[in-house]
């Protein structure tokens, strides 16, 4: 018998069951490939395969987020992030593990420990009780994703991803862009970048001639769905197409001119803080280089930074912001948490981050002693807040840790090296803090 089921054992999965054992607790961790499955992306039967990259990313805990992200983790005592330092290859200041060693050590850490049972089965359907974590990733077999589009609604479980850029709002030049509505209706909700004819025409044919990712044979047939198809399909059906598409002018005079400029680039705030503005319209397959270069060719965003780059993948998520209460619990059956990519984080490192969480909050909870988040200002708890509620829930999209997500330093104009630094040191205080006040109230609990 089982106290917790685990549906799907990859990074987030994985790291989930392990917390969850670690604690006490007996887990059943469902994984279906080496039960004669496969998803179109893994190779192995091996836990926590990474399907692509073998890159954990920048190691920096000082001055980049996925870095504190990193150390948030192993201070949580992480099995992902103990496997990755023990088959860490060089990579400079990035951690990058051998893929093979790395597998092979989840695996065996996980099948040797005394409260996990490793079950090679698919599972088809949301389970009606028990403490259940569905960790079943960006490839979710169909009929799985079924039963939870039955549970969730069918349009707030998405197949494919439609990501634009999201650039970080401070990096805006507001010298040149200005806020404003279509027609002043309403709050001046947008920001938006004036572009001349000369302008317009030279950053179409760059969208044009701009070098593109292919699709992977398995996801050829992503459909292009009226309304987030690629910013360059749009421009390759004509010239004027994006004039009348997501760069549409009309009903936005400049201030400058007191006209309508030839054509706009318009950017909505995308997270609750309003530090994070994504270029609407803006879904791409160009390569990131590319994306950076010609972006940066808009006016108002020379300088951009951007939070996110654009993509379009096969990619099964929720609709988290909407769906899952703070805790990672779907609303609508408490007993069930999602973890990893399908909450709509993206990386193996955010992904294990996130089933990290689901296992502790499960944990807590089966003991009594629920578990409150992390605060908003640690890596962790700025991702899982953008997950659980940050994030605008109608055009959520995936999304990496990065500084964005956390709530801003109050500090007026501070060089971007310093306010890194401020940053991670703010994180590493306040989950200090949160941990201490974990381990009273543990304390207390024991006591009474
Ligand atoms: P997964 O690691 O995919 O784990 C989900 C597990 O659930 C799988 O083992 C699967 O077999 C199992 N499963 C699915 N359905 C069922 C079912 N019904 N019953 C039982 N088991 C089931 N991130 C990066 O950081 N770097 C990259 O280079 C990178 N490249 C990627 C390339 C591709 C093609 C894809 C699709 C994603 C990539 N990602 C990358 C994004 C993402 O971080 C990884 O997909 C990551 O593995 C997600 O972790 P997860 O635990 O959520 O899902």
């Amino acid at each position: 018998t089982y106290q917790v089921h685990i549906i799907g054992g990859g990074l987030a999965g994985s790291e989930a069951a392990w917390q969850l054992a670690e604690a006490g607790l007996k887990v059943r961790l469902s994984e279906m490939r080496g039960a004669g499955e496969m998803t179109p992306a893994h190779q192995t039967d091996g836990l926590a395969e990474l399907v692509c990259s073998n890159s954990f990313r920048s190691d920096d805990a000082e001055s980049n987020a996925v870095g504190l992200l990193h150390a948030e983790m192993r201070a949580l005592g992480s099995l992902i992030m103990s496997a990755g330092d023990r088959h860490r290859v060089p990579a400079g200041s990035a951690l990058a593990v051998d893929r093979d060693g790395f597998s092979a050590e989840v695996t065996a850490r996980l099948a040797a420990h005394p409260n996990i049972e490793i079950v090679r089965e698919r599972v088809d359907a949301l389970p009606a009780s028990g403490a259940t974590i569905v960790a079943t990733g960006p490839l979710t077999a169909a009929t799985l994703a079924g039963s939870i589009a039955a549970a969730t609604g069918a349009d707030a479980l998405a197949f494919f991803d439609a990501i634009a850029p999201i650039v970080h709002g401070d990096t805006i030049d507001m010298d040149i862009c200005w806020k404003a509505s279509r027609w002043d209706k309403g709050e001046a909700d947008y920001i938006n970048c004036p572009m001349t004819k000369e302008q317009y025409l030279a950053f179409h044919q760059g969208l044009l001639d701009g070098e593109k990712t292919e699709f992977r044979d398995w996801e050829k047939d992503t459909p292009y769905f009226e309304g987030c198809m690629p910013i360059e399909v749009m421009a390759e059906r004509g010239v004027d197409t994006l004039r009348f598409g997501p760069m549409k002018p009309v009903g936005l005079d400049d201030p400058k001119t007191g006209r309508w400029p030839y054509a706009v680039v318009q950017l909505r705030q995308d997270n609750a803080l309003g530090t994070l503005w994504n270029m609407v319209g803006f879904q791409t397959k160009l390569k990131h280089a590319e994306q950076v270069r010609l972006f940066r060719t808009i006016p108002g965003l020379e300088k951009a930074e951007f939070a996110r780059l654009g993509g379009l993948h096969r990619n099964t998520f929720i609709q988290s912001p909407r769906l899952l209460d703070e805790t990672l619990r779907l609303r609508s059956a408490p007993h069930i948490r999602f973890a990893g990519q399908i909450t709509g984080c993206e990386g193996y490192v955010e992904s294990a981050a996130i089933g990290l969480l689901a296992g502790r909050f499960a944990a807590a909870e089966l003991r009594g002693a629920p578990l409150a988040p992390p605060p908003l200002t640690t890596a962790l708890g700025a991702l899982l807040g953008h997950i659980t509620g940050g994030a605008e829930a109608a055009t959520y999209q995936p999304m990496n840790v990065n500084f964005g997500l956390f709530p801003p330093l109050d500090i007026g104009r501070t060089k971007k090296a310093d306010r890194k630094k401020l940053y991670t040191e703010r994180a590493r205080a306040d989950l200090g803090a949160w941990r201490a006040s974990q381990s009273s109230s543990v304390e207390v609990e024991a006591g009474s």
